[in-house]
């Protein structure tokens, strides 16, 4: 096992003097695509049924609005999410993916493995949001 360790370790300084990227993050890629898939078939249903409208009583009209109001904010979520889905897949053409879009450092996996679709590194997220709470 000690053997093993020392051949990665090597094997991964070899990989990173010549500059290239070691991580796989094939991984990720194939996650994505799979909530892409999943996003696209949600808002399918979200378009296509809309809210069961039942009545004239007030009461139904009381509950159609929280109905459309809760489907028009669960549509607007999932096409946000697709949004963010379709431009991690880009990054994923590019070679790109992964590293920070700002600092262009690398994004921790444990970070990935949360939010595959991560533009920014934990640093530069807390910036913005910092910024934006102003
Ligand atoms: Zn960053």
């Amino acid at each position: 096992m000690i053997l093993y360790d020392g051949w990665f370790y090597n094997f991964r300084e070899l990989i990173k003097t010549r500059g290239e990227k070691m991580r796989d993050l094939s991984r990720f890629k194939i996650r994505l695509e799979e909530m892409r898939e999943i996003l696209k078939s949600r808002l399918k249903v979200i378009e296509g049924e809309g809210p069961r409208y039942a009545g004239s009583e007030e009461v139904d009209i009381a509950n159609y609005m929280n109905e459309m109001d809760s489907l028009y904010r669960e549509k607007e979520e999932c096409e946000r999410t697709l949004k963010r889905v379709e431009k991690a897949l880009k990054r994923f053409e590019k070679g790109t993916y992964g590293l920070c879009v700002d600092c262009g450092k690398e994004i921790s996996e444990e970070r990935l493995e949360v939010v595959p679709f991560a533009e920014r590194c934990i640093e530069c997220e807390k910036k913005i949001n910092k910024v934006g709470r102003k």
